[in-house]
């Protein structure tokens, strides 16, 4: 099966120029001028759009258990979200439960997803608990490309992992080429300005936002980049939302340290005004890290452009307003998490590439490329000759009003309701496949396959 692309813009992390894309079976095999359309089977029209690598959302909790209740999105439904805003691959954070094997964990996140993903998919995995033989299974997880590991310093007493854990994770993963993502929040910490909070009747949706200070996730991001360092292995810090947590990475890069940083849309688009709604509406903005001051967006843009943030992906982690509701008594109750894996390249377009933050290309390479990069996906997020036909196009005139009325993923609010965005997916193949056509979902569950991930 040949497939034209024909009549776009290709637009890559560092290029944009005139061209044709042709796609046979999974993979591009060649890219020029005026082909002949009768070589291919299918002819796609690119004609006035952009031809970008699909996008890669490396941050993503989908039939994930939290606080007594599962998101509601499961790999089906937050797979076609995906899919229809332009995102073809995306990384799952399997968790191994306390008191299982490491392989325990990555098998059942394994069940939750094989046969039902509309686009590929891979898996990093939650340790939360260090030992011995925990250590040593390090390696084995690496061999079936699940090359990432995450670590918590908040949620004591359900993921936290202490300092003596992490640190020797983090030696492990150093030795056998992984990679050590780390939520950098000071748990302990905000567990007594949690309590105090609720103890002074303070329970609203935007006390979740005032007991978690940035202050207490600028501190352990140095922490765990100094141990990252000492441990010789590179760290990633996952969902970075406020200045003093840049800062520091900043200063590491400086330095020369290994150290990654992603944030998330909500981080630059929303903020405590939005959890400081009045009545419960805030708790569809109660995420951890929490919303923070506006003042932090100016500094997370520039990160995006001077590289001292590399990728922005989304933290997909969704919960009906019933869910939410869990909540209404005390804010400590609210299932953390908001959705957004449909909504990531419209965000960013509108507000990165409409509004002068980023460039088109900065675009293409904070959502696509550097995650591929970064986390060992060799065959995405480039368009060229050999890589997956992981492929985008992306209608810069394609206007679309973001609403959970009409999104495809399976839950009951948006946190960008009523958005009017200018571009969206025309589009869209995964592996050479057409999933998204004319803006329509025309895929299968199923279509997405497991992606092994190389060593970093
Ligand atoms: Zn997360």
């Amino acid at each position: 099966m040949k497939t034209l692309i024909r009549g776009g813009t290709v637009l890559t992390a560092t290029d944009t120029y005139v061209a044709d894309v042709l796609v046979d079976g999974e993979s591009i095999s060649a890219i020029g001028a005026h082909f002949n359309p009768e070589q291919a089977d299918k002819v796609v029209d690119a004609a006035g759009a952009y031809v970008i690598p699909g996008g890669i959302d490396v941050h993503t909790h989908l039939d994930m258990p939290f606080g007594g209740t599962t998101t509601a999105d499961d790999f089906a439904s937050g797979t076609r979200g995906a899919a229809i805003g332009g995102t073809t691959s995306f990384v799952d954070f399997a968790i191994q439960g306390r008191g299982q094997t490491l392989q325990q964990g990555l098998d059942t996140w394994h069940k939750k997803a094989d046969g039902k993903c509309a686009v590929d998919y891979a898996f990093h995995l939650i340790m939360t608990e260090v030992n011995d033989q925990n250590l040593k299974d390090m390696s084995s997880v690496v061999d079936q490309g699940v090359t990432s590991f995450k670590l918590f310093t908040a949620y004591p007493g359900v993921l936290m992992s202490d300092d003596p854990s992490i640190f020797q994770a983090m030696r492990r993963a150093g030795e056998i080429g992984g990679l050590i993502g780390i939520h950098a929040e000071n748990g302990p910490a905000i567990d007594i300005l949690v309590r105090e909070a609720i103890a002074r009747g303070e329970t609203a949706p935007k006390y979740h936002a005032i007991t978690r200070p940035s202050a207490l996730e600028g501190e352990p991001t140095h922490r765990m980049i100094v141990l990252a360092q000492l441990a010789k292995v590179p760290v990633y810090i996952v969902h970075l939302t406020c200045q003093e947590a840049l800062d520091e990475v900043t200063a590491a890069r400086d330095r020369g340290y290994k150290v990654y940083a992603e944030t998330c849309p909500q981080y630059v688009v929303c903020s405590t005004d939005d959890i400081g709604k009045p009545g419960f509406e805030g708790a569809k903005y109660v995420c951890s890290p929490p919303m923070r001051d506006k003042s932090n967006w100016p500094h997370l843009w520039r990160g995006l452009r001077s590289n001292d943030l590399q990728v922005v992906a989304t933290d997909h982690c969704s919960f009906n307003m019933a869910q939410k509701e869990m909540g209404l008594a005390g804010f400590n109750k609210i299932p953390n998490g908001m959705p957004g894996i449909e909504n990531r390249l419209h965000v960013m377009w509108e507000h990165g590439v409409v509004k002068g933050e980023i460039s088109p290309n900065r675009f293409v390479e904070i959502c696509s490329t550097n995650p591929a990069q970064i986390f060992g996906m060799e065959k995405k997020g480039r368009i060229a000759v050999g890589a997956d036909a992981d492929i985008v196009v992306w209608d810069p005139n394609r206007k679309h009003t973001i609403s959970a009325k009409t999104h495809l993923m399976n839950v009951d609010y948006s946190a960008y309701e009523g958005w009017q965005v200018s571009a969206s997916p025309r589009h869209v193949l995964v592996r050479g496949k057409q999933v998204v056509a004319d803006g329509k979902y025309v895929g299968q569950a199923g279509d997405g396959q497991f992606v092994k991930r190389g060593r970093v």
